[in-house]
């Protein structure tokens, strides 16, 4: 077998080895339960807090505003659901996008059906929202405005600051789904304004089935998961220890080399950028070109199916995405995709490669001749692409 070529981190990323160096004592060594009384669980309760301290200080919290969760799936449906229940009285309307990961738009949708108005902000070509249509979508009974730090598909940072501005002008809860920005771009709560943040340890290194779930204080959301007085007895189950362990081991990592790595990162995504549009033709780069996640790359191919293009990576050992890993298996386009403006067919040949600090240049390169090559291939069989050609030829 070839070098395997991992383009998909979006989707999730390798535990590094040192987080499964910290997580190990936790399976091993000492696997009490943090809530027990004895001296044996007081490594664990230890480690716990530990964690809380240290991801508090990494997005400028306090510790008691951090609560553990299993993922960015659970803290994205805490923050809607807990939202729409705490303000019940104050209203029926809450905001968001069209570009949002399933996990808060089917939320929405869920909530729809209980009567919950939902606006969903359209985006510009480049995937941002506009600030405008934002302040005009707010009604006095708005009691959410729910908008992701950085689309996992094209990887658009949105306006956060912004948007928490406009959010705390009009008394409006600003929640984040910060999934694919922690770790990856600064996150401090109080510049940015957010209240309520969600994020996902797999998403920068650390382990599957852990996340967080930033609320403010003044927030006051009751219990998520009803029993046992964990996470302040707001979230209840014996805490996942290894998991939250690793996950503040990553965060910690991934903050402190943020800017070293981000730097490279960048530098070989722009590489692979100018290769696939200088040498693709009919290649078009998705997202915004400036305000843009460091490691993520999205490009369409007319006349390409996107799924066909991911078999023949695949054959040549190469990882890659045509959208979300959620959304494959099914035949509709993107959902983000069509919301900047792409037509059907054209949002059917997207790819989606997303870097981390491992992927070298060689690697790139290999990903680039490959698709320059598998696009040639699936074209020379397109009949569409035959037309094109030749009426092309007339004019
Ligand atoms: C991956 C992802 C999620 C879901 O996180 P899980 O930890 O896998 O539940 C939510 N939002 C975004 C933007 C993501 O990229």
């Amino acid at each position: 077998m070839e070098k395997l070529i991992y383009l998909d981190n979006a989707a999730t990323t390798a535990l590094k080895p040192e987080v499964f160096e910290a997580m190990k004592p936790f399976f091993l060594e000492n696997y009490s339960n943090p809530n027990s009384i004895y001296t044996f669980a007081q490594q664990s309760k230890k480690a716990v807090d530990e964690a809380r301290e240290t991801i508090a200080a990494l997005i400028g919290a306090k510790p008691n505003e951090i609560y553990f969760t299993a993922g960015g799936s659970e803290s994205d449906n805490w923050a809607i659901k807990g939202c729409a229940e705490a303000f019940a009285s104050k209203g029926k309307h809450m905001i968001t996008t069209k570009i949002e990961h399933h996990a808060v738009l089917h939320t929405c949708e869920y909530l729809e059906k209980k009567g919950v108005e939902v606006t969903y902000l359209d985006v510009d070509a480049d995937g941002m929202i506009s600030l405008e249509q934002l302040e005009q979508a707010i009604r006095p009974d708005t009691f959410l405005i729910s908008i992701m730090f950085a689309n996992n598909e094209i990887g658009t940072i949105e306006p956060v600051r912004e948007i928490g501005a406009i959010a705390k002008k009009h008394g409006v809860l600003f929640h984040t789904d910060a999934v694919q920005a922690f770790g990856h771009v600064p996150v401090q709560v109080d510049e940015l304004n957010i209240d309520m943040l969600s994020a996902s340890a797999h998403k920068f290194h650390g382990p599957k089935g852990v996340g967080f779930f930033y609320m403010r204080n003044s927030v006051k959301l009751g219990a998520y998961l009803h029993g046992g007085a964990q996470e302040r007895s707001r979230r209840a189950g014996t805490s996942n220890v290894p998991g939250i362990v690793g996950m503040a081991k990553a965060a910690q990592l991934a903050v402190d080399g943020m800017e070293e790595h981000s730097k490279k990162i960048a530098a070989v995504r722009d590489h692979l950028i100018e290769r696939v549009l200088a040498e693709v033709p009919f290649s078009k780069l998705n997202g915004h070109r400036e305000q843009r996640l460091p490691n993520n790359a999205n490009f369409c191919f007319r006349f390409i199916e996107g799924e066909s293009l991911l078999i023949m990576l695949d054959q040549k050992g190469i990882c890659a995405s045509s959208g979300s890993a959620c959304t494959s298996g099914s035949l509709d386009p993107s959902h983000v995709l069509l919301a900047i403006g792409l037509p059907h067919e054209i949002a059917h040949g997207s790819l989606r490669l997303t870097l981390s600090e491992e992927t070298t240049m060689e690697d790139v390169d290999f990903a680039a001749d490959s698709l320059k090559a598998i696009v040639e291939r699936l074209r020379s069989m397109s009949p569409l692409y035959e037309d094109f050609v030749k009426n092309q030829q007339h004019v």
